[in-house]
């Protein structure tokens, strides 16, 4: 408990050498070792955490406009120390660790927690990284005491990211046939002999190339591992195939795209990625979930346990924005255990499909745009990360949707 409310007290600082003129308690005895003193809510008292009174209650109180889950919006000097009553500690720590997820226990047909009914959203701050906002407060709080608190070292930085879910659509009998009855003779029939880089849902190359053009934008994708049981997992395709040899050239920098059944049984993720570790003799230590089914907070100690290093599935389905809080890489702390791990997650900011389809986001091309600018330019402002998620298959001009001129739209304004 004491190593993870340290490292929430560095994480929203920006630098460790300031986390220890920070303080996180009620006890009046020590303020005095502090230059800032946070004083607790009853957040994590016995009988209260991980119970339902533990629940913020809306609508929600702010503090120089950023709004507060716990504590009071109050900051006072005394004798030289600045005391902050607005427990930032306690709201940081359930923003990032999903810990809302353990006390509503409401998911959607795939098991997946509703961004909807999150906090965030429901108080109407998903688009804004509120826990970064809390670090800025306390850096200012800082400096109120006379300490001059240093430029981060942090820079705005960019991610983007495929799932590797269906990756071509002509190269065999079934595709060719579907591809002749859609009345796309030729393309079927250029895709069938012209190999995998002229199939039209093979999009890789072209988004790539989309890619290369910004220096400081990394990109990488995930792969699936085939044979589970589950529907949801369909179409499984061969990791020995043209298709994903092609892609581990491309996209160097891949990871595991964790299957559905896996998501449903986490003590599966090992052997997928001993899977992938094989085909591509290279070693794995980022994933994501397909269809973002992770579903329990502490399923994540899968990952811990067979060497993951970095997850980028936290982002909701059904709405755009800030999942943990923060546009920042954050370590994962379990939040039932308080046990603070190695494992890095990414809050994934913006997926494809959540922009368009009618069940989710249902923008416009307009809407969808202006959205995305507005989440880049909040990450922009937070040196954080932004991290997207295009489909191959969105951005194909089978698709017919407007995702394809989106993704171009959206790397050039990552320049
Ligand atoms: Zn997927």
């Amino acid at each position: 408990m004491e190593k993870a409310i340290h490292y929430i007290i560095e994480f929203l600082i920006g630098a460790p050498e300031y986390a220890n003129m920070i303080g996180y308690t009620g006890d009046r005895s020590l303020w005095s070792k502090y230059k800032v003193v946070i004083v607790p809510s009853d957040f994590f008292n016995e009988g209260v955490f991980g119970t339902s009174n533990s629940m913020p209650k809306l609508p929600l109180q702010e503090i120089n406009g950023i709004p507060i889950l716990f504590g009071e919006p109050v900051i006072a000097k005394q004798n030289d120390i600045v005391i902050v009553k607005a427990d930032i500690i306690a709201s940081s720590f359930f923003l990032l660790t999903r810990y809302e997820e353990t006390i509503n226990k409401k998911r959607d047909i795939h098991g997946r927690f509703i961004g909807k009914d999150s906090l965030p959203y429901r108080a109407g701050f998903i688009d804004r990284c509120v826990v970064d906002e809390y670090g800025e407060l306390l850096r200012s709080c800082l400096n109120l005491t006379g300490v001059e608190v240093k430029n981060l070292d942090h820079k705005f930085s960019c991610v983007m990211t495929h799932d590797a879910d269906k990756i071509e659509q002509y190269q065999n009998l079934r595709g060719f046939v579907g591809g002749i009855v859609h009345n796309h003779f030729k393309d079927a029939f250029v895709s069938l002999f012209g190999g995998i880089e002229k199939d039209l849902l093979y999009t890789f190359p072209w988004m790539k190339s989309i890619e290369n053009e910004v220096p400081n934008l990394l990109s990488k994708v995930f792969i699936r591992v085939p044979n589970t049981t589950s529907i949801y997992d369909k179409p499984y395709y061969s990791l020995s195939s043209n298709g994903i040899k092609r892609l581990f050239e491309l996209y160097p920098n891949y990871g595991l795209h964790i299957s559905y059944e896996a998501g449903l049984n986490p003590e599966l993720i090992a052997g997928e990625k001993q899977k992938l570790e094989l085909a591509g003799a290279c070693k794995i230590t980022q994933c994501r979930n397909h269809y973002l089914t992770s579903r329990e907070p502490e399923d994540m100690m899968a990952l811990v346990d067979c060497g993951i290093t970095d997850d980028y599935t936290m982002g909701y389905a059904d709405v755009a924005g800030f999942r943990l809080g923060t546009c920042k890489p954050v370590k994962w702390i379990n939040p039932r255990t308080c046990f603070l791990t190695t494992l890095s997650l990414h809050s994934l900011v913006v997926m494809d499909c959540t922009l368009d389809r009618s069940e989710y986001m249902n923008f416009n091309y307009d809407d969808a745009y202006q959205y995305c600018l507005k989440l880049i330019n909040t990450v922009r402002r937070h040196n954080g990360e932004w991290v997207g998620l295009w489909h191959n298959s969105s951005v194909s001009v089978l698709s017919g949707g407007y995702q394809r001129e989106l993704f171009k739209n959206i790397i050039q304004s990552l320049a």
